[in-house]
């Protein structure tokens, strides 16, 4: 029997639409049914948000590459989704711990505020920045386009803000538990780990495609942090301007202001 898609009208025999995947039954909603989607959405398999997120911090080189190369679009939660998300999730964090801050040793950090914001805006720039750092150091071992370093790098960075996530959550927990700023961000510890990170990520991926080069891993590493650093070192000289030059502002052990 012949069905029309509900989704895109496009008529087909069997139980998916042969033009956009479908299903022919498709229920009206019930609050089980909601409940059911949400569930589904956060925790069922390779494609909920949750299981992307830990894959993708546990092998970021794998799922790009597979992603970007191999063209498994459809495998995984969308990258592209999840990056924005993640953006979202870490403006909403970053609020909640520096709330925390002044409510706990009354710190009143405008300027945190500001760079919570316009970092995550940031973000969406560094992304290709970073990418052509990463293409002109690899052009002449491979192949891949500019574009295609730009979504590893979208999917890269999406990992590193999920370690500065768990960062957020740790800050968090020690403030609350011991009443008393750790800011494990602020610390040397910080900078060896994104750098080893996305030196690991890096040489995955491009092991992958063929290009075995600790070396320009590590180096790619150390650029990465070191764009992160000039782009946050960007904002917070924006931010002093605006605020005419008044304070200053500690990262990584160092203290920016004039
Ligand atoms: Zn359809």
């Amino acid at each position: 029997m012949e069905h029309t898609c509900r989704n895109c009208g496009a008529d087909f025999n069997g139980k998916f639409c042969n033009n956009c995947g479908q299903k022919f039954n498709v229920p009206r909603f019930s609050f089980k049914h909601i409940l059911e989607e949400v569930f589904h959405a956060f925790t069922h398999a390779d494609k909920s948000f949750l299981s992307f997120g830990w894959n993708l911090l546990l092998y970021p080189g794998k799922l790009s590459y597979e992603f970007i190369v191999e063209r498994k679009r459809k495998k995984y939660f969308n990258p592209f989704t999840f990056f924005l998300l993640m953006l979202a999730i870490s403006l909403f964090f970053e609020h909640y711990q520096l709330e925390l801050a002044e409510k706990l040793f009354h710190s009143n950090n405008e300027y945190g505020r500001m760079f919570n914001v316009y970092g995550k805006a940031l973000m969406l720039a560094f992304v290709p920045l970073t990418a052509l750092v990463f293409w002109l150091l690899a052009a002449k071992r491979n192949k891949l386009l500019y574009a295609e370093f730009t979504v590893f790098s979208m999917m890269v960075t999406s990992a590193y803000l999920i370690i500065n996530l768990f960062s957020y959550i740790i800050d968090a927990a020690v403030m609350l538990a011991f009443r008393h700023s750790f800011d494990f961000k602020d610390n040397l510890i910080y900078l060896v780990l994104v750098i080893a990170y996305i030196a690991y990520a890096h040489l995955d991926f491009q092991k992958r495609n063929g290009a075995t080069a600790v070396a320009g891993s590590v180096f790619s590493g150390i650029l990465y942090f070191a764009l992160l650093f000039l782009v946050q070192v960007f904002i917070i000289w924006a931010v002093l301007r605006h605020f005419n030059g008044l304070g200053t502002f500690g990262m990584y052990g160092i203290r920016i202001g004039y």
